[in-house]
């Protein structure tokens, strides 16, 4: 029996988390106590009504079945409504939706849809490690789109060069943003989308934390006249409605790249559990109810102590208008796996290092806010007494 491994699995970055996984695991081992900023996964459970919801439907045999790849008519049209209402954005739920098995698996899966061998796909960094590997695996050339602390942590457009602009065909995009928790003003979705019509390329906006904001609501790029052209935007109700377990997300947008999108699926999986997707409808119509906001109040609070915190241990850094994460600079010009290492072995907390989000995350490290505020406390103040 040989063991066989695809050379394109060889040229995945390596995910960070699982180094990092491993030291918390030996720590824990070792009799720690551990408290553990690491990877962001709401700790707060999915509201009752949704697990209610679920449990009704789950007795139903009819949702035993296959589900439709694209997701059921409720399902769409439960979308299109949560759009209309929260974004004032209209889309079209015969073809500008379809159902996901997390965001992910679509962020994951659109380049083997949209992306010839070969083409460029314009990926932040830092950023989410998906969109290199769905890119890899469709073999074609990433190309880095630094964000940086200067630029509000935005990708500089205009700075891309000519033949980037010639041979790219896809874009991610990500606000609010996953590290750095930026979020984006309306005008650079509207300079995204013309550069996107511009040059033939098609912007893909991963919304997974549109809904989780301490301040003004972040836009959807699909508020942009004519966005839906040359862009989708993925939504997920992972963060939002705590239900990171269940699997279940969607894209909206442009129609053409959505059908692509659904072909590669039909061959791969049969859809989002049919129960699942009942449940869902019933969250997304009550995205704005107080058992699902509640959830943010309780982020809100941890920031600020988290904040409190680090400030007054000496560190510089900013609470942030949306997402979970605490994106914070190193104290003394540390680099970010000695600072988090640091951190793990003088503390006995977890956090992300920056750089495990591209080289343009080096400086920074990650806190998620999925600590509660006790404990988020007693860590803050074991961070106080590092001598860096
Ligand atoms: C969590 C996350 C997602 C994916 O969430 P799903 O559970 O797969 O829907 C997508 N993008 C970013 C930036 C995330 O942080």
């Amino acid at each position: 029996m040989t063991s066989r491994r695809s050379e394109r699995l060889s040229r995945i970055p390596p995910y960070l988390f699982v180094e990092i996984d491993r030291r918390k695991r030996a720590a824990i081992a070792a009799g720690r106590d551990v408290i553990d900023f690491g990877i962001g996964d709401p700790d707060r459970p999915t509201p009752s009504f949704v697990v209610d919801a679920m449990a009704e439907a789950i007795r139903s045999p009819s949702n035993h079945r296959y589900a439709s790849t694209v997701g059921s008519a409720a399902f769409r049209e439960a979308v299109a409504g949560y759009m209309r209402r929260r974004f004032g954005v209209t889309v079209d739920p015969e073809c500008e939706v379809i159902a996901l098995l997390g965001s992910k698996e679509g962020i994951g899966h659109l380049p083997t849809a949209v992306v010839d061998p070969g083409e460029i796909v314009l990926v932040p960094d830092p950023g989410y490690p998906v969109y290199t590997s769905g890119a890899v695996f469709a073999e074609a050339r990433c190309h880095i789109m630094p964000l940086t602390e200067a630029n509000g942590w935005l990708p500089r457009l205009g700075d891309l060069p000519g033949d980037v602009r010639r041979d790219a065909t896809l874009m991610y995009i990500n606000y609010p943003n996953n590290p750095t928790s930026a979020c984006a003003p309306l005008e650079f979705y509207a300079d995204a989308v013309a550069f996107a019509r511009e040059h033939g390329i098609l912007v893909a906006h991963d919304a997974a934390y549109g809904d989780l904001y301490f301040d003004a609501p972040p836009p959807s790029i699909l508020q942009i006249e004519g966005a839906a052209e040359v862009a989708i935007e993925f939504h997920s109700l992972s963060k939002t409605f705590n239900m990171t377990g269940w699997r279940v997300a969607f894209a909206v947008g442009n129609a053409d790249a959505l059908a692509a999108l659904a072909s590669v699926k039909s061959n791969l999986d049969s859809g989002v559990f049919q129960a699942t997707q009942h449940a869902a409808c019933v969250a997304l119509g009550r995205y704005d109810d107080p058992a699902v906001r509640s959830s943010i109040a309780f982020y809100r609070a941890r920031r600020d102590q988290l904040i409190t915190g680090l400030r007054s241990a000496g560190w510089r850094v900013d609470p942030p208008a949306a997402t979970f994460y605490v994106w914070a600079k190193c104290p003394s010009e540390y680099d970010s796996m000695t600072a988090a290492k640091k951190i793990l072995d003088d503390a006995d907390a977890v956090v992300i290092p920056g750089v495990g989000f591209g080289a343009g995350g080096e400086g920074f490290v990650r806190f998620a806010l999925t600590v509660d505020e006790e404990r988020t406390k007693q860590a803050m103040e074991r961070i106080a007494t590092i001598r860096w």
